[in-house]
């Protein structure tokens, strides 16, 4: 397989008042190409400062983010200056927000928006923008796409934002799409209809897309390689069938179980059902991050941080009950 992003050690770090959090603390995962990888995990687990990160879009001087590499299409990100990274990140990698609302302009039309970064990484007219946003809107299923091309946000349903918000992030037709919880404030029926679309233009264009939910459903659905996030670390890494099949970090098996059935509605607070919170990242408990709401906590759990360890076939846990080490304490 080829490959199209990797990341190695990713670290970002955020000055607080009480001293630097790190959010993202050491995270390596691959993407191929045309691949669908998830990262998965609770709110707070550090998924979205990942893809914020990778998109340089982490603000400084707060925020602070570095790397061992992160290799895309085959240039080292971390070698290249501002003005560099601004152009390869324009032209091979776009990211797609939960709440469309928040990430539009009220008061710039449509095709005003979605053509933006046309304007910015090429040199296409005004009339070519509008063809090319045109084509885009019927790409991702807007129904009479000509009509909204000129219309506000508001003007459009959730569901319609959400797909033109995809249109805009496919429209300079990058390597990878990194999508933030796409389908989180949608409704059921558009929700499915929304997936649909992202695999169907991985199929046809073979745009990578990173997944970013906290819904194990939506991972088992489209994903090919699974990261699970548990306090700014990837607990678990498989591909999806072992995921499901040998989930092996107690805190994969406790997502497993709290997956809502068919009938019940999906929503974040599925995953309060794993007793505890999400621990502080200003105050870890020392160990194993996850030790103090593990049901198979051993006395090395709260003393030492366990590594992530090969299980094989590239199916890794950050877990003691899977190093050779662990249990000796
Ligand atoms: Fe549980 Fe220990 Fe594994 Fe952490 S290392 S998940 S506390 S068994
Ligand atoms: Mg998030």
């Amino acid at each position: 397989q080829s490959i199209l992003l990797s990341v190695r050690n990713l670290r970002t770090e955020f000055q607080t008042q009480r001293g630097s959090v790190k959010v993202v603390d050491g995270v390596s995962f691959d993407v191929g190409r045309g691949k669908i990888v998830g990262l998965v995990g609770e709110s707070g687990s550090g998924k979205s400062v990942t893809a914020l990160s990778l998109m340089g879009l982490v603000a400084s001087p707060q925020g602070k983010v570095s790397a061992d590499s992160i290799m895309l299409n085959g240039t080292d990100l971390t070698r290249l200056n501002a003005e560099e990274l601004r152009r390869n990140r324009g032209r091979q990698l776009s990211m797609v927000f939960q709440e469309p609302m928040t990430s539009l302009n009220p008061v710039r039309t449509m095709v005003q928006q979605v053509g933006e970064p046309l304007s910015i990484h090429t040199n296409l007219g005004r009339r070519a923008i509008r063809d090319k946003v045109l084509h885009m809107f019927e790409t991702v299923g807007i129904p009479e796409p000509a009509a909204r091309l000129d219309v506000y946000p508001h003007q459009l349903s959730g569901g319609l934002r959400q797909r033109a918000m995809i249109a805009m992030g496919l429209i300079c037709e990058p390597k990878l799409l990194i999508a933030d919880e796409p389908t989180t404030a949608l409704d059921v029926t558009t929700q499915a209809q929304i997936l649909r679309l992202m695999m169907a233009l991985r199929d046809r264009v073979g745009t990578a897309i990173v997944m970013i939910t906290h819904d194990l459903g939506i991972i088992a659905e489209m994903c090919d390689e699974v990261n699970v996030m548990y306090a700014g670390q990837i607990v678990e890494q498989a591909n999806v069938f072992d995921l499901f099949d040998r989930p092996s970090h107690p805190y994969t098996r406790g997502l497993l179980a709290s997956i809502p059935k068919a009938t019940e509605k999906r929503s974040a607070e599925r995953m309060n059902s794993i007793p505890g919170v999400v621990p502080n990242l200003a105050k870890l408990p020392t160990g194993c991050r996850f030790n103090p709401r593990c049901g198979d906590a051993m006395p090395i759990c709260r003393v030492q941080q366990p590594e992530l360890t090969d299980l094989g076939n590239g199916h890794k846990a950050r877990c003691w009950l899977h190093d050779k080490q662990g249990g000796k304490l």
